[in-house]
């Protein structure tokens, strides 16, 4: 029954009347809920009423006759109620939660499926994204009679297409043969696959679609129900009674692809017509082999034994071409029961082969095979046990598909999160991803992908990088990868930088001063000596520590003497303020360490003089300290004296020591100390000893700011009873 409505050959002429669909249903000997079906279509009946298609029927032609292909199917009646609403909640005031209500969860379920597979339209994707998408609908539509319905639903709108305007047959024409044709192939239901195809062609190449048409219609294929007969008896006669035999005209859309895509002309196609026999033992195929070539006279080089050598696949079966009494050729295929089962259901790979599926979906194409046999069974049980509603199908648990904005399908498996998706499109948008939106709303950065969202990925500036926590997030290692690989590089660039700040810290420890001329060639001599190829490559390796400033610093020298040697004037300053940790700034030497010189004790307010040490950094002192008016008059000496300045910024506090003469009494030191609090001085240390006629010396460091202030702490500890005198030591 199936076959003959399912042929490309035209729609049925009678419309799908209610009636009809009962009747059917009635006829199938099945346990169908008829009372419910019945509910349904009272619904859709109300619900379409008024509307009519484009062709000028009343709308609901479409949902019976949708809801008959599928009884044809052998679907069950929850499909059936759903294939008779399936159009209710996208086209007419009928609510999901309606549907709910009236029929359950289950039917529900299977008219929201079907209304968001219709509300998708795929008519404009590119090749590539082709075997994406036909997964990502397998995925969507959570219980496959999701699928089967909108399948029959677009075979249903294909046979009625001639009322469409000529664009509109054509997108449809494109999107079936590339996304539904191939469903309806993995899923096993070749009838409505090939009717798909030859539909869809009928669009898409009228003319090519018209001669192959009339090359099958020249030529009846009454002729293979005689072969079939004719071969039947003469097994029987031969001893091989149990013998099933078939038959099939290969589909407008096979041949085409024949003539078309492998240039062959219709006469050079030799299996249009097929008779398959199938049979018990092996033994017995041979037997059969025999027979028809005793029967037929066998075309040369078209004789196969794919039993003794099975196709890769595991394909096994005999296959012969002969020519009947009408001079027609038609290949015999033979094989047994279980070759059969597993040519049909087999083994994932025949699939693959056959429809030249790549890539490694094994276990969607496992998942299929057993939906497959699920549907056979079905179809062929007389029993209404609901195998299909077992089908819960979630035909890709491991896998995910999200869009890009822009409409590109992403596969990702599950658990994925936004930010595999970022690096799933480009490395560069990962490392630039700031954040996302799901379907317009703002996601957190771990949002786990569902099938079906639209991601949109926010990104920052250029420079911006992944964080290191996005490793612990991310579910696929292509991310983890690209993430890794961001911070191998950008750390290199963190070396590199931070191996150029220790060798400068270095050069000013030792007081080099290298002129901005001659950088760039005693940087590269440096690195050369140090087996580096660039000067880049000797930071990174100090940044990275593979090189060690212990080992580098002798060769530093080394290269400073010979520069200095070629060039014997003094090093040259440049005018420059910089500026000390210390508060003092030295003229032309940036960050030196400084210290201040213990014979004069230098503070804040005083003038000062700087001394370039032999490494130790640059020493302070007063500028009427009296080692300073010798040293000055030394001329190997007179270069190495700098200029310096208190760097008035600084609110740092120096230490001062105070050396006190008292009388000396009981709490002379608290009151000392009450003092110094008084003035929010920091005390350091003090040392108090008595010396003779009953006076002390006391001793104090305080921490002060300036000249001024020191001369403030001096004046008020003199008016502390009993302080006789105090001095700077
Ligand atoms: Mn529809």
């Amino acid at each position: 029954m199936a076959e003959q409505l399912l042929t490309a050959s035209g729609a049925p002429a009678v419309p799908v009347t209610y009636e009809r669909l009962r009747a059917e249903l009635e006829d199938s000997g099945r346990a169908y809920d008829l009372a419910m079906i019945d509910r349904a279509y009272a619904l859709a009946e109300k619900a379409h009423d008024g509307q009519r298609r484009r062709s000028g029927e009343p709308y609901i032609c479409h949902p019976l006759s949708v809801a008959m292909i599928l009884v044809e199917l052998g679907m069950d009646s929850e499909s059936i109620a759903a294939a008779l609403m399936h159009d209710v909640v996208e086209d007419t005031d009928v609510t999901l939660a309606d549907i709910q209500t009236r029929f359950g969860a289950e039917v529900a379920l299977l008219v929201d499926g079907v209304t968001k597979l219709t509300q998708i339209d795929f008519s404009n994707v590119e090749d590539r994204q082709a075997e994406n998408l036909r997964k990502m609908l397998l995925a969507m539509s959570q219980d496959v009679r999701v699928m089967i319905i909108k399948l029959c639903d677009r075979l249903h709108n294909m046979r009625t297409g001639d009322a469409w305007p000529e664009q509109k047959r054509r997108d449809k024409a494109k999107e079936t043969m590339e996304v539904y044709a191939p469903i309806a192939h993995r899923l096993g239901i070749s009838s409505i696959k090939e009717e798909l195809e030859d539909r869809s062609l009928r669009y898409l190449d009228p003319v090519g679609y018209q001669n192959i048409s009339n090359l099958l219609q020249e030529r009846s294929d009454d002729f293979l129900k005689d072969v079939c007969r004719t071969i039947d008896a003469h097994m029987a006669q031969n001893g091989i009674t149990m013998a099933t035999i078939r038959h099939r005209v290969k589909s407008v859309f096979g041949i085409y692809r024949k003539m078309y895509m492998q240039s062959k002309d219709f006469d050079e196609i030799y299996d249009i017509y097929a008779v398959r026999i199938i049979l018990g033992s092996v033994a017995e195929c041979y037997t059969a082999l025999g027979l028809i070539h005793d029967m037929y006279h066998p075309l040369p080089n078209r004789f196969k034994d794919y039993i003794s050598t099975p196709k890769p696949n595991g394909y096994q079966s005999l296959h012969t071409t002969v020519i009947g009494h009408e001079a027609i050729p038609f290949e015999v295929q033979i094989r047994t029961w279980d070759m059969d089962r597993m040519a049909e259901y087999g083994i994932a790979a025949h699939w693959k082969y056959k429809a030249g599926i790549s890539g490694s979906d094994g276990k969607l194409e496992e998942r299929l095979a057993w939906v497959r046999q699920l549907l056979e069974s079905q179809r062929t049980s007389s029993d209404a046990t609901d195998l299909l509603s077992d089908l819960k199908s979630d035909l890709l648990p491991e896998e995910v598909f999200a869009f890009t904005p822009r409409g590109e399908v992403i596969n990702l498996p599950a658990g994925a999160t936004v930010i595999d998706f970022a690096y799933a499109i480009h490395s560069a948008v990962g490392n630039r991803m700031v954040g996302a939106k799901v379907n317009g709303r703002i996601v957190p950065i771990d949002h786990p992908i569902v099938t079906g969202e639209i991601v949109e990925v926010l990104t920052g500036p250029e420079n911006r990088g992944p964080s290191r926590d996005w490793l612990n997030i991310v579910k696929t290692s292509e991310a983890r990868n690209k993430i890794r690989n961001w911070f191998k590089k950008e750390r290199r660039e963190e070396n590199i930088a931070e191996g150029k700040a220790a060798l400068e810290r270095e050069l000013r420890r030792n007081l080099m001063n290298i002129p901005a001329d001659q950088y760039n060639a005693f940087m590269e001599t440096l690195a050369r000596r140090n087996r580096c190829n660039t000067v880049e490559e000797m930071y990174a390796a100090i940044g990275y520590g593979g090189l060690q400033m212990a080992r580098l610093t002798p060769k530093l020298k080394e290269e400073y003497q010979k520069l200095t040697a070629a060039a014997p004037k003094p090093v040259t300053i440049d005018f420059k303020r910089t500026h000390t940790s210390d508060g003092v700034v030295v003229e032309g030497i940036d960050n030196c360490p400084i210290k201040f010189a213990k014979c004069c004790s230098p503070l804040p307010g005083d003038e000062i003089i700087g001394f370039i040490t032999r490494g130790f950094g640059v020493s302070i002192h007063k500028k009427d300290c009296a080692n300073v008016q010798s040293s000055l008059r030394q001329p190997e000496n007179a270069d190495r004296w700098v200029k310096a300045w208190w760097d008035d910024a600084s609110k740092e506090n120096y230490k001062a020591t105070l050396e006190l003469t008292c009388m000396d009494r009981v709490n002379l030191v608290s009151d000392i100390a009450l003092a110094l609090g008084d003035m929010r001085v920091p005390l350091y240390s003090l040392n108090a000893r008595t010396t003779d006629q009953g006076r002390a010396a006391i001793s104090i460091t305080v921490g002060i700011i300036n000249t001024d202030h020191l001369n403030n702490v001096v004046s008020r500890l003199k008016k502390v009873r009993d302080v006789v005198n105090v001095a700077r030591s």
